[in-house]
This record gives C-alpha cells, structure tokens and sequence, in this order.
C-alpha cells in the first residue's frame, strides 16, 4: 500500500468516526436536555396558570364569608341594604377582576356593586328595591347620596329566582359554587360564589355573593402562551372549557354561544383527545396527532368546596426541539467542515511526506545508481526524510566509484592475463633451451601442411637434420658447452628459411626437423645445403673427434605430393632413413631421394 494511504486513511477513518460518535452524543444529548427543558417548561406554565387561577378566585370566597360574617353578627344591616352601598361599592374597587358583589334578602331585595365585564369604568350601583315594581336599576353614588341617580333601568328582578340564591340556598350553610353562566346583555361567562346569611337562630335572611368574569383568563392564558407556540386551556372537573389561549379553539359552539363545549365534544381534534385523558390525576406525556407530536400537561387545581379545574398546556413538540435540531445540525455542519478541512491537510502533509520517500523510492526500485546520485539536495522539509536522501545519494556515489574502480581493475586483469596467456601459448609452442619451435609445434604444423597440400596438390617436403658425433662433444666439453651449441645451431638453422609456411623445430636431442611446403626435392636439397652450410660457417670448433674440426650436420630429405591414401609417418620415415644414410655414408652431408648428392 502507498504510504501516503497508510498514512491518510487511519487519519480520515478515525475521525469520520469520531464525527459519527460525537455528533450523535451531541444530538442526543440535545434532545434529552430540550426534551427536559420543555417538560420543565410545560410543568412552569401549569404552576403559573394555578397561581393566577388561585389568585383569583381565593377573593372569591373571603369577600363572600366576609360580608356573610359581618350581616349574620350584624355589624352590617341586611334589612337597610341602602346601608351596605358604601361597604360594597369599596370591595369592589379593592378588587378589579370581580363583576359583582351582592347581597340579596330572604324578602327580595337586592344590592350589589358592580362593574361591566371588561370594562376599565369605575363601578356602579344595582338594586332592585328603589323602583316600586323591583325593577332592577343601575346607579351611579355620589358623595352626597350613598344610591346616587339611576343610569339604566332593567326589567324587574328577582334575586331568589337566580342561581346564585338558589345554589346558595342548597349548600347551606356550606359556601357554594354556582355553576359557570353567561352574563345578562354581554357574551361573556362569569363564576360566582354564594352563602346563605343567617341570624343568631340560624334563621336564613339571605345570601352573599361575587362573581367574576372568565374572559380575564382566557386573556391571562393567551399572555402565558403565544398563539405560535402552542395552547393553554382551563376546563372544570366534568371537561367543560373555562378559559382557552387561542381564538381558534373557541369556548362555546358556533351554533349556540351560550352553550360551552366540553373537550371530549370539541372540533379541536387536539382537544378532543385530550378531553379522553382527563381521567388521570396529573399528566405529562407527548400525543400525536395526526402525525404531529404534542407535550401535554394537564394538571388538576382544587379550588374548594368541592370543585376543581383542569389546567392544561400543550405544546409542538417541534416548537421546543427545532431550535436544537437546528443547533446541533449546525454544529454538525462544523464538525463535518473540519473533517474535510483536516482531511485536506492530512492529504497535503501525507503528499508531502510520502512524495519524496517514493520518489527514493521508484528510483532505488529502477535501479538507477545515476538517478540516486542525483536527487536534490533539500527535497522536503521533514529532516528525516533530508538525512535519507542524503545517505541514499551518498551511497550510490560511493557504490558508483566502487563499480568504476572494479571495472578498470578488471579490465587491466583481462589485459594481463590477455598477455599472460599469449605468452603461456608462444611459450608451449616453444623450445625450452633453443626457443625455436618445439616438437607439439612440428605436429600440428605438420599436419596442416600435409592437408593444405592434399587439398592443393602441392609438394611438400621435409628435412630431418642431426648434429654429428655430439655425444661425444658433450663428452668432451661439458653439458654446458654442449647446451650452447645447441642453441647456436638451432638459431642458425631457423635464420635460414624465407618463405611463410618454412618451419624449423627442435625434435629432441640433437635432432631438428624443418618442414617446407610447396617444396619439392630441388627446392628441399637445395634448403638443406644451405642449413648444411650454415652450420660450417657458424665454426664451432672441436678436436674430439678425428673425422671433423667442427661442429657439423647431416640431413635427410623426404618429398611427397599427398593424396589421401598417404601419411605424415611414411614422410617422416624416408627423411629419417635417409638421415640415416646421411650418416653411414660419412657425415655432414646431405641425403635425397637421388644417388649421391
Ligand atoms: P651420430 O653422429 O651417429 O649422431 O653420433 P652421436 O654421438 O651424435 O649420436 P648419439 O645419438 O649416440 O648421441 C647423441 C648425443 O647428443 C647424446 C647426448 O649427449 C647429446 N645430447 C642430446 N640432447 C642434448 C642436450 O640437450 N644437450 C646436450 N648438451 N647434449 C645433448
Ligand atoms: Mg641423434
Ligand atoms: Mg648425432
């Protein structure tokens, strides 16, 4: 594998996974902790919503036990209601979320402070007891007069015939919720709270009241959770809505706006199944509906006397998991840029290590001791690999001049022994004592020539010469002496011939052999005379002997034009017989094929 691979692709492996690993911690942990925040959050939404439910509906019953308390001891009159107009009138600017507070006697009478629904105008007088027909009367007190004029005038009225006195009447003497009910001339539901007053007997003399309207919630809740995050319901214990956060889940049903709708009955399907859930205590867990998750929480507030509300938030879940979506996509993003900008550096700094370790490399594998030698000086930056390339450089030129030097010295081997061998070969082909040819040198010349002269149909003739009476020379003289001539008569004798081809050896002893081609008898004779001669003329004198006063030769001669049915040997033989004869017939002389020559 190249190195540049093994270097990138641990690299890259490991932080992919590392990416992989880290950003699924990341998501995860995301999640869980937005998935927390919101259940934190939902859980923050319904203990505010019992807050403000609690805040204002504890007046509620303290201003109805109050004014209860203060008309059954006494200290106000229920028998002058005129009387209660001051006590009332201030109660009510205490508290601003209520509609009214009332008094009502056992003999019909009525008064209550109140204000509008909705209305920031200061509170009015209503009372039934001014008219003489019980005709309920709006006034504005003054200073001056504690009833003050009438403003409106309304239908006769009864407080008896009203659910606040008749549901007051059924709780005696515990306090009493009355039921949710849409105000007289507005389309807004009011609650109210009612007691009976009795006197020290226990006799009932009439019923304390409030109520406030329940459009404040709905705004309190549209407050607490904007219409693009999510819903805010309040329903009593049987389902029935209070108060909701958004205009698109309404309280009442388009047909009837005086009929609320339950949660179970509601066109909201959202609402809808969570009205099948409030069989539970508390709740918190996700819906889903239609496709789209929901945080749900639902919890139940006791309000007293025996009534509860459902207060319920539900939320996208998307709402409080895209934004971390979103976030941790982003560090994603992040994490995945740095991967590829690490992976580019990591390309980068392996080319850089890896480009000139192969380039060593390729040229260590080509075998190029010249390319080695010339890689540069400073190819990288990485020392280590500078160092490399330095010693693969300084090698090769070492093992370069090596090579060179072993060359040369092979090369002046060959040439000595080129010498050494030519010399070893004259040498084999040479006398040892006389240095002409030696007897190997007669054999294969001989053998040359008698073919060369089959082939050509030439003469070729041979002369068989011995030094006369040398064992006795040698005798006389001494060896040494006897080498010399030798030497002098084979070195006379090989000056002699001049033609290429004309061969004079040593044949042993004192023996010489001379081989003429393209030679016939004449031209033999006339060579051996002149060798003959040769000889006389060297005057190597000796007196051992009484027959010669020197050192002399006799020759025999042998010619012959070959054909393939003859030999060297009968050649030979002839020349020596005739040697021979040379001697028997007296010495220094020469015989031939012819009678006495
Ligand atoms: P002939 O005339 O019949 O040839 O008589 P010869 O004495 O020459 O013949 P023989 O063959 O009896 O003797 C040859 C002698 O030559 C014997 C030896 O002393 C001598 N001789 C042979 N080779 C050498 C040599 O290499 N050096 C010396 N000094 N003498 C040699
Ligand atoms: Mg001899
Ligand atoms: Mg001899």
């Amino acid at each position: 594998m190249p190195l540049r691979l093994v270097i990138i692709i641990p690299f890259t492996l490991l932080f992919t996974l590392a990416t992989a690993i880290i950003s699924g911690i990341l998501l995860y942990n995301n999640h869980a902790a937005s998935r927390e925040a919101a259940q934190q959050s939902m859980v923050q939404y319904t203990d505010s919503m019992a807050d403000y439910v609690s805040g204002l509906v504890a007046p509620l019953h303290q201003i109805v036990r109050v004014n209860r308390d203060a008309l059954s001891n006494g200290s106000l009159d229920i028998h002058r209601p005129a009387s209660l107009a001051a006590p009332l009138l201030r109660q009510m600017r205490l508290y601003k979320h209520l509609t009214f507070i009332s008094v009502a006697s056992t003999d019909g009478r009525y008064i209550a402070s109140a204000r509008d629904p909705d209305s920031q105008q200061p509170p009015h007088l209503a009372v039934n007891f001014i008219s003489s027909n019980a005709e309920l009367g709006a006034h504005r007190p003054t200073e001056q007069d504690l009833i003050g004029q009438r403003i409106t005038q309304l239908p006769p009225y009864d407080p008896r015939q009203r659910p606040f006195y008749i549901s007051a009447i059924h709780a005696h003497p515990d306090i009493s919720w009355g039921n949710i009910s849409r105000y007289i001339g507005f389309p807004v539901f009011g609650l109210g709270v009612s007691a009976t007053i009795t006197n020290e007997e226990g006799e009932i003399l009439g019923v304390s009241a409030t109520g406030m309207a329940l459009t404040q919630i709905s705004d309190f809740l549209a407050s607490l959770v904007a219409e693009d995050r999510g819903y805010a319901f309040i329903a009593e214990s049987d389902g029935t809505l209070v108060a909701t956060s958004a205009p698109d889940m309404p309280l009442t049903s388009a047909e009837d706006d005086t009929h609320r709708l339950k949660l179970s009955a509601h066109p909201s399907p959202l609402l809808q199944t969570i009205g099948k859930l409030t069989q539970q205590q508390q709740i918190s867990e996700s819906i889903d509906i239609s496709g789209e998750l929901y945080l749900l929480n639902l919890q139940k507030l006791e309000l007293g006397f025996g009534n509860s509300w459902w207060l319920g938030v539900v939320i996208p879940e998307q709402t409080f998991t895209s934004a971390v979506i979103q976030s941790t996509y982003r560090a994603v993003t992040l994490i995945v840029l740095m991967l590829v900008l690490i992976t580019l550096v990591g390309f980068y700094l392996a080319h850089s290590i890896a480009s000139p370790i192969s380039k060593i490399a390729s040229l260590a594998q080509s075998g190029s001791l010249s390319g080695l030698q010339s890689l540069p000086q400073k190819n990288t930056l990485i020392r280590e690999v500078t160092y490399l390339s330095d010693t693969v450089r300084s090698l090769a030129s070492e093992l370069q001049k090596a090579i060179t030097e072993l060359e040369s010295r092979v090369k002046k081997r060959t040439a000595a022994l080129r010498k050494a061998n030519l010399k070893l070969k004259k040498q084999s082909r040479q006398d040892g004592l006389t240095g002409i040819a030696n007897r190997r040198t007669f054999d294969e010349t001989i053998d040359q020539e008698w073919k060369r002269a089959v082939r050509h149909r030439h003469p070729l003739s041979m002369i068989i010469a011995d030094i006369d009476y040398f064992k006795s020379f040698n005798d006389h003289y001494g060896h040494q002496k006897g080498d010399d001539a030798l030497k002098a008569v084979a070195k006379a004798l090989d000056q002699q011939p001049q033609r290429p081809g004309e061969t004079v050896c040593r044949y042993g002893g004192e023996e010489f052999a001379v081989i003429l081609p393209q030679t016939d008898e004449q031209g033999a004779t006339e060579m051996a005379e002149k060798m003959r001669q040769a000889i006389i003329d060297l005057n190597l004198e000796r007196d051992d002997i009484d027959e010669h006063d020197r050192v002399t030769l006799s020759l025999g001669i042998a010619t012959i034009i070959p054909d393939n049915n003859d030999k060297v040997s009968t050649l030979f033989k002839q020349a020596d017989r005739r040697l021979y004869q040379a001697k028997e017939a007296g010495r220094n002389r020469t015989k031939t094929g012819k009678k006495d020559s």
